[in-house]
């Protein structure tokens, strides 16, 4: 089946026999047993919840996993997913990450005996490999600076040295990219962003390819109990029915934006995955069919920068992406706030650095409010 039937159809899994096109929100916290010793499958909710599984079975059928696990934000999965590891195991990671990430490896996988070393290369990825690495967690494009990271080079990097790869797949989505198919692991989803795409709901996903490691991130995940609400599970199963439409017109908005802004003079440089010069585009061009509608941008100065997220007004200043609703985000104030400033500064992630998600409005409009506000 082609992803765009995917996304509307998902799971063929029926659970009722109303014939209701739509999985209900089943709100039962547990269910019934026919008989001693039998089940219907599902037993308490925090192990499995109808609603749950159905938007599990379409987001890993869109990826191409074996299994998916739909927790109660993306944090919540990356959390969970932590826990495969034990103390003095290591994790090479990409110096360019979301905050969020950085922050839970640093504050408390760190406290928990697990050590990163962070890359900006993938030669500095194998290089930083030690005899406990257990891993390779990447995220590309990444965030906010949008490089790109080969995700073949870095899986056969870690075959040679048996470590699990896990990508962060949030910002291009199955639609444009499938890691697990460039021989990732798992794969790791904010479902609050693309997948759900309304600004209306927290969740996360991790997607593994092979049947343990799912067994074992299954098991994690009943135990600590983060797990994804049967609501939230309903309206990120009916966001991915628009996932592929979405994002064509976003990632179709962001490339007019884009270019518009390499020609102004208070813009001093763009990164938008999708412009040919852009140092990762060949990549992209390579590992993904299309390049989103993230873009982030360097403008002459903090006052430009202030006044452009102080006077936007169809656009709104405000941390998240991927939902129908564009939003400018200042990540040197926000996502990456909790980053040391050396650390931040290093990346680029100055005050001069915008980042700007592009949603299902009109490019007329979005490009007049950027101006209005600049001028
Ligand atoms: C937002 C985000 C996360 C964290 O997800 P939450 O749903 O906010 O917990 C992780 N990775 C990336 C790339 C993100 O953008």
């Amino acid at each position: 089946m082609d992803f765009e039937t995917l996304c509307v159809h998902g799971s063929s899994k029926k659970y009722d026999t109303t014939g209701a096109i739509c999985v209900p929100i089943f709100t039962s916290a547990t269910f019934a047993h026919p008989s001693v010793g039998e089940s219907t499958g599902f037993d308490y909710s925090r192990t499995q919840n109808p609603t749950r599984e159905n938007l599990e079975h379409t987001v890993a059928s869109l990826e191409g996993g074996c299994g998916a696990i739909a927790f109660s934000s993306g944090m919540a999965a990356t959390s969970a997913l932590m826990e495969l590891f034990s103390i003095g195991n290591h994790v090479v990671s990409f110096d360019d990450l979301y905050g969020g990430s950085y922050r839970l490896f640093e504050q408390i996988s760190a406290k928990n005996g697990i050590s990163f070393t962070y890359a900006n290369t993938a030669e500095g990825i194998a290089a930083a490999i030690k005899p406990n690495t257990k891993a390779i967690f990447i995220e590309t494009p990444t965030n906010p600076m949008m490089q790109v990271i080969d995700i073949a080079a870095i899986t056969k990097t870690a075959q040679q040295h048996g470590l699990l790869v896990i990508v962060d797949n949030t910002f291009l989505t199955p639609y444009f990219q499938k890691p697990l198919e460039l021989g990732a692991d798992i794969v790791l989803h904010s479902g609050t962003k693309y997948l759900g795409g309304h600004n209306d709901a927290l969740a996360g996903l991790l997607v593994a390819k092979d049947p343990n490691i799912y067994e074992q991130l299954k098991t994690i995940a009943k135990t600590t109990g983060a797990i994804l609400s049967p609501f939230e599970s309903y309206l990120i199963t009916r966001g991915i029915k628009t996932l592929a439409v979405r994002l064509e017109r976003q990632q179709e908005t962001a490339k007019t934006i884009a270019n518009w802004l390499t020609e102004q003079k208070k813009i001093t440089a763009v990164h938008y995955i999708g412009l040919p010069n852009h140092a990762g585009h060949e990549i992209t061009r390579k590992q993904s069919s299309g390049y989103g509608g993230m873009i982030s941008f360097t403008v002459c100065d903090e006052k430009t920068a202030i006044k452009i997220l102080e006077q936007v007004k169809v656009i709104q200043y405000a941390e998240s992406l991927g939902g129908v609703e564009s939003l400018i985000t200042y990540p040197a104030l926000q996502t990456h706030a909790d980053m040391p400033e050396n650390e931040r500064l290093s990346r680029g992630i100055n005050e001069k650095l915008l980042r700007l998600s592009v949603g299902l409005e009109s490019a007329t409009d979005l490009i007049a409010d950027l101006k209005q506000a600049m001028e």
